[in-house]
């Protein structure tokens, strides 16, 4: 016999534990379905950086225990940006936790199965089953390797970057989804954690280090995830111009410039993809919720996805709930859901997508310029700095410090407008799909200017 659920979460990364716990605490009846063992679940490449008030506000909304102890493994207080030398030019609060993420996911998942989630674990999902126009269930290989139709109200898509469920819609299926991946929205990676043999200097410190050969976001990073271990990796997107870059040997060039071959042990190095731009402009269709990387949910200029999967899967949780209570399951009853997402991090990652390009294209050695004769200060780069509102004398007192590299100063401009442009869109998320199109199109417009 065919099992029915109120709701079916493909994928129990932290999106998925998530939308499962989320569900669970509004009574709904859920399966969460994973591909790996039901041991290896939580373990992930990853920077394993997880901000504080992320973490604390997802545990308040499904009232689970914040990040413990023992699932730490260093605390953060800022996020460095470097330039041409090892010197924080910039240092912005990040206030979190180097986080044992296996440790961390398998205490959620135990959480989740405790609140009366069922978990078929080595169980792939190879397809949405679509039953009257609306996703109605998946169909799964089970660790037997038997395929089951499996049928629910409502699925949730979190099944991280290559999108399971998403990506294997008909075509013709809610044309306001976009189905396909694109090359341009990923960056390759390859991550490292090190065993120094001796203590660093990056106490405290998540660091992106700008390197002028190493491409579009352009950084490696060091993540002090202990007083002798680092995480460090470097990743890219993977363009015409730069295929014949591999992202491991790009990384171990810049490495041989900080930590040397001989001076460190490698724990652990393996590869991984992260998506990198703003999240998916409507991430619902008939029955479906699409949250965490699936949905392209992490910050475009660190790769945190970890947090923003956390929060859009409690998100998802409150919207399939209102859709089986309402008995309502069109795209218009789903809505909600990204008025949610662009009201809370989705704002602010198109204004980081924007940032990450305007320092891309500037490069190491001019932003080291601005940076020096103070014509970018720290504050402007966050992604709330980038809307203040400036007066006559401080745009003056700019151009002089930018002398002669004027160029400079309008690429800059450009990034300022268009943030602010897209941060009033965002404001006026479309309130039902009616208008959706215009304000996609406007938004694409704008996040290709620059
Ligand atoms: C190199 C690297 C560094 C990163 N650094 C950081 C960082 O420092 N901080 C941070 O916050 N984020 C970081 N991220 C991003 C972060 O790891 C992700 O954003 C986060 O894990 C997304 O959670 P998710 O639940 O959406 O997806 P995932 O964690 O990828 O989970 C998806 C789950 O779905 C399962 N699955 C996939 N397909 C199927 C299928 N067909 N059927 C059944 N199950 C399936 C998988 O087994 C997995 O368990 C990094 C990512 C990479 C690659």
């Amino acid at each position: 016999m065919t099992e029915t659920f109120d709701v079916i979460v493909i994928g129990a990364g932290p999106a998925g534990v998530s939308s499962a716990l989320s569900c669970r605490r509004e009574g709904l009846n859920v399966l969460l379905i994973d591909k790996k063992k039901r041991e290896d679940i939580g373990e992930k490449v990853c920077g394993e950086a997880i901000s504080k008030k992320t973490s604390h506000r997802f545990s308040e909304k499904v009232n689970v225990e914040p990040p413990l102890e023992n699932e730490i493994n260093a605390n953060i207080e800022v996020l460095a940006l470097r330039t041409l030398l090892p010197i924080d030019h910039i240092t912005l609060p990040a206030v979190g936790y180097m986080i044992n993420r296996h440790l961390y996911g398998q205490r959620l998942l135990k959480d989740a199965l405790q609140s009366g989630v069922k978990l078929f674990s080595e169980t792939k999902a190879l397809k949405p089953i679509i039953q009257k126009n609306k996703v109605s269930g998946v169909i799964v290989r089970s660790s037997k390797n038997e395929e089951k139709e499996l049928l629910s109200s409502m699925v949730i898509d979190c099944s991280g970057v290559l999108a399971a469920i998403r990506t294997n819609l008909p075509k013709d299926f809610e044309p306001l989804l976009d189905k396909e991946l694109t090359k341009a929205d990923y960056a390759s990676c390859y991550r490292e954690i090190i065993k120094l043999d001796k203590e660093h200097d990056l106490k405290g410190k998540i660091v992106l280090q700008y390197e002028e050969d190493i491409p579009e976001p352009g950084y490696i990073w060091f993540f002090a995830d202990g007083d002798r271990k680092v995480n460090c990796g470097t990743g890219f997107i993977k363009e015409e111009k730069n295929l014949d870059k591999g992202v491991k040997s790009v990384y171990f060039k810049a490495m041989e410039k900080y930590y040397p071959k001989g001076t460190y042990d490698t724990i652990d190095g393996r590869g991984g993809c992260v998506p990198i731009r703003p999240p998916l402009w409507n991430s619902v269709a008939p029955g479906l919720i699409i949250a965490g990387d699936a949905a392209y949910h992490p910050d475009p200029l660190t790769a945190e996805g970890h947090g923003p999967a956390l929060i859009a899967g409690c998100f998802a949780g409150e919207i399939a709930k209102e859709a089986i209570v309402n008995k309502r399951f069109e795209t218009k009853d789903l809505w909600k859901y990204n008025e949610l997402i662009f009201s809370d991090f989705g704002s602010k990652h198109v204004r980081r997508r924007i940032l990450t390009i305007a320092l891309n294209k500037l490069g190491p050695k001019k932003l080291e310029f601005l940076l020096k004769r103070k014509v970018v200060k720290q504050e402007d780069l966050t992604s709330e700095g980038i809307l203040k509102k400036r007066s006559i004398f401080s745009y003056l007192g700019i151009a002089l410090r930018c002398f002669p590299r004027y160029n400079l100063l309008l690429l800059m401009k450009k990034a300022i407008d268009i943030s602010k442009k897209t941060n009033i869109l965002c404001k006026n998320y479309p309130k039902s799909p009616n208008n959706f199109l215009e304000w996609r199109d406007e938004m694409e417009k704008l996040y290709r200017k620059i």
